[in-house]
């Protein structure tokens, strides 16, 4: 069997790249970019004003001038002025520092009598103040974003300022999830006492859209070899990458390995050393298409799909490796010894500013309700049994951050 490490390198590995495409900027958030991103201008293209007050010549005032004529008034945006020797122009926030001035007195330093500006008796200035100077931030032509960057509102900012309407990421893969189980029943339909709601294609759908894989439909499949080939081969053909939950494990209505073999998807491993999730099958089907079937429980659905299929799509996105993240336990563990555990976790900040993870238990692998007051899982390496509060871990958060 496989361990956690040697199951998500063989995923990682296996994993197509999706080609590149070009969206528009409106829709790039989420996106993983794929080009080099270039400031168009220098940043600030000119000297900006950073208050409204009035623009004047700082010689003047160490001079000893505290009254200034107000020349004109230029806002943000309006053509620039030259100011004249001894007087000011009344300036707003964003408009382009004026010709000669090199001092910007705020507005609630000064008081307006009969077009003259006075600066207040206690008010001391200084020379370049409130003028954010050109290219300060950064040159025209200088690299602002890297191919492999998931694109936050940050980077749409970024982007947009460039002066681009639309830029090229990787395309979002076409999912799709597919719950098996003759004991499923969809929310909103009559259900009988003896059969279980369909929960996780909904969860395993939302934990995919809110990481920007919108393309994302399901299917709610019986445990029945006709009905399984026949909707799983035109799922194949349809979708990039297929994510499906139940009929994996021992079961005599564990038809999906099976059904998958049938169908020229060749396994990458069925099984790995985890708790919970050890029934993971994983297969690459024509043309590199990506079958994930996870293990029906619930918990054990949720925790692949984090730990095996959000990576795999990222890296398929050409997303650049994040960094692992660690957390530091609030107690003691203790488990069986030969599994790697994930074991769930709410997150608390400690004084010294520390991130604890605090487990909590969930009912057997069954107890989904658990999961909503954990923040993700840790994961406890097979070797070792006992872990005493205090060691730092590898976390892996539920929601995208
Ligand atoms: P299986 O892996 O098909 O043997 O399913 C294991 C357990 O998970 C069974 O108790 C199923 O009823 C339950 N289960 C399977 N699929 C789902 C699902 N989509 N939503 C909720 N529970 C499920
Ligand atoms: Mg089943």
């Amino acid at each position: 069997m496989l361990s956690t490490t040697e199951a998500r390198e063989a995923v990682l590995s296996s994993m197509p790249e999706f080609p590149a495409e070009v969206t528009p900027v409106g829709s790039a958030n989420g996106c993983v970019l794929r080009q080099i991103v270039r400031a168009e201008r220098d940043q600030p293209p000119f000297d900006r004003v950073m208050m409204d007050g009035v623009a004047l010549r700082f010689a003047d005032v160490e001079k000893g001038a505290r009254e200034f004529p107000v020349q004109a008034t230029q806002a943000a945006g309006d053509p620039v002025l030259a100011l004249q020797p001894g007087s000011c122009i009344e300036i707003m926030t964003g408009a382009s520092l004026p010709g000669n001035a090199d001092c910007i007195i705020p507005v609630e330093r000064i008081s307006l009598r009969n077009g003259v500006a006075v600066i207040d008796d206690d008010y001391e200035a200084k020379i370049g103040q409130f003028i954010h100077r050109r290219a300060s931030d950064h040159s025209a032509g200088a690299h602002l974003l890297a191919p492999g960057k998931r694109i936050s509102p940050m980077d749409v900012a970024i982007i947009a300022s460039c002066g681009l309407t639309e830029i090229e990421v990787s395309r979002r893969p076409i999912v799709r999830v597919i719950s098996t189980g003759n004991e499923l029943v969809a929310p909103g339909a009559p259900i009988k006492p003896q059969q279980i709601r369909l929960s996780n294609g909904p969860a395993i759908q939302a934990m995919l859209m809110e990481r920007g894989y919108a393309q994302c439909v399901h299917d709610h499949l019986l445990d029945d070899l006709d009905e399984l080939r026949e909707r799983i081969a035109v799922h194949l053909a349809e979708a990039d990458v297929l994510i499906l939950s139940g009929g994996v494990s021992m079961g005599k209505a564990d038809f999906v390995p099976g059904v998958m073999a049938e169908l020229g998807v060749n396994v990458v491993f069925h099984k790995v050393s985890q708790r919970p999730g050890k029934p993971m099958w994983f297969g690459i089907g024509p043309k590199k298409k990506a079958v994930f079937a996870l293990p029906g429980n619930p918990v054990s659905a949720l925790v692949c799909c984090r730990q095996y299929v959000i990576p795999a799509l990222a890296a398929a996105s050409a997303a650049a490796p994040q960094p692992p993240e660690f957390a530091v336990l609030a107690s003691d563990i203790t488990f069986e010894p030969d599994l790697t555990c994930f074991q769930p976790v709410r997150l608390v900040s400690s004084a010294g500013g520390q991130v604890l993870a605090v487990p909590v238990k969930t009912n057997t692998s069954g107890d989904f309700t658990a999961l909503s007051a954990t923040d993700g899982y840790v994961e406890l390496a097979r070797e070792q049994d006992h872990f005493p509060a205090g060691t730092a871990v590898f976390l892996h958060r539920w929601r995208a951050c």
